[in-house]
């Protein structure tokens, strides 16, 4: 006569071994398991432990800078031993982690020089701190923006120890609100780029060219990251969709002291944050507290080097996102069609990642009946897709051409049908 004991943590967690998680996860799973009363729930939740881990996944969403599929999509980095991070090879003395990354962007960009850090946030608040802590920021009422994620430009320059002086109204601020604002003697005009909202109407704002003649540094929080307005690293020039979009490099000629941005925004690479302009204020920045609490590692400065050297070679197909955004509608009909599967769209893709809104990249890929994406969700690797009007829709855009059998074996596994 066996009585049923519920098994112990230890057996049940090792006969679910070929889940493939590290021993520990797969005891935590079993003690969860027998907690809730259910030994046999044990594969499955140790299941999703592993699917909840960092993977590879292929973006069919057509939202090139998707902020839940990490922004930027990154190539293949080569994971790295040993680096040369700090360390000088010709003296085999200490060198600085700002002699790669930082100085190959500074100069794709028009920079005297350039500070690497942890993302655009850190950024916008390195420099409010080094530059004006104990004193004030002017800013127009027009650019206090929250930015996804709840960056928030009061809550940080209030967090850098910077003093808000507010100027103009939401929709228009003229250079007299700001030139008003000189008696608080500033230590400098900050100019937020409204990345992820447009104001249109009767509005008015004043250009960094007219902020530059007051006489105060300008700090220009571009956030897109977007080098050069000329995309000298297209063989097309600039696509159209980029129109009006500020430039690192034309910002700082117009005599900005310091320019912001994002690493996985318009500049393709990795999470980090980027300041450039004038030596001394990139300096300040550099020798500041705060720069060591946000300094990025090895894997993004090696990363972020790579995106650098594609810009300075001009070869923007060399940049995930730049390639995937040129492609032509005739080439992802052609690849569409190639699936096998559905039936060939077109599309409205879109930069996104909290960049240039309401702007579309007329854009091609495949359209099935009915909502798949709980079931290509569950495809190995996951494929993000979109659904609108029960049609599930595959954007080939956001997807590396390598690709593009995952999104067919996805959708004819998932039971999709055109
Ligand atoms: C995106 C953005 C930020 C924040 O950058 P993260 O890299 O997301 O931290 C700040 N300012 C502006 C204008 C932005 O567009």
């Amino acid at each position: 006569m066996t009585e049923e004991r519920p098994p112990s943590v230890d057996a049940l967690a090792r006969s679910i071994a070929d889940v493939g998680l590290p021993h520990p996860l797969l005891v935590d799973a079993a003690r969860a398991a027998i907690a809730a009363g259910v030994p046999g729930s044990a594969r499955a939740r140790a299941q999703a432990a592993a699917r909840a881990l960092l993977r590879r996944v292929v973006n069919a969403t057509g939202v090139l800078l998707h902020t839940n599929l990490g922004r930027a999509p990154l190539g293949a980095t080569g994971a790295l031993g040993a680096t040369n991070l700090e360390l000088d090879l010709d003296t085999g003395r200490r060198g600085s982690r700002r002699a790669h990354a930082g100085r190959l962007l500074a100069r794709a960009g028009g920079a005297e020089d350039a500070l690497v850090v942890n993302n655009g946030a850190a950024a916008v608040l390195l420099a409010l701190a080094a530059l004006a802590a104990g004193r004030s920021v002017v800013v127009s009422r027009g650019e206090l923006v929250e930015i996804g994620g709840g960056f928030r430009i009061p809550d940080v320059l209030a967090q850098s120890g910077a003093r808000l002086v507010e100027v103009g109204t939401t929709n228009r601020t003229r250079l007299a609100d700001y030139e008003r604002a000189l008696a608080h003697d500033p230590a400098l005009i900050l100019k937020v780029h409204r990345s992820n909202y447009r104001i249109t109407g009767f509005t008015e704002e004043v250009e960094v060219a007219e902020l530059v003649r007051l006489g105060r540094p300008v700090v220009v929080d571009l956030g897109s990251g977007l080098l050069d307005a000329a995309c000298p690293w297209l063989a097309g020039g600039p696509p159209a969709w980029l129109a009006g979009e500020p430039a690192v490099r034309q910002t700082l000629a117009t005599g900005a002291t310091l320019v912001t941005f994002s690493g996985d925004k318009l500049l393709g690479g990795p999470q980090a944050g980027v300041l450039a302009g004038a030596r001394v204020a990139v300096e300040a920045c550099a020798r500041h507290p705060l720069a060591r609490a946000l300094r990025p590692g090895g894997l993004v400065l090696g990363a972020l080097q790579e995106a650098a050297l594609a810009y300075l070679r001009r070869q923007g197909d060399a940049i995930p996102f730049w390639r995937m955004a040129t492609l032509t509608v005739e080439q992802l009909r052609d690849r569409a069609a190639a699936l096998g599967v559905g039936e060939v769209v077109e599309l409205a893709a879109v930069p996104g990642g909290g960049t240039l809104p309401g702007v579309e990249i007329p854009s091609a890929g495949v359209a099935v009946p009915g909502d798949h994406s709980a079931a290509l969700r569950a495809h190995e690797p996951p494929v993000i897709a979109r659904v609108a009007e029960n049609r599930t829709l595959c954007d080939l855009r956001t997807v590396d051409p390598a690709d593009d059998g995952v999104v067919a074996a996805a959708l004819r596994s998932a039971g999709a049908t055109a």
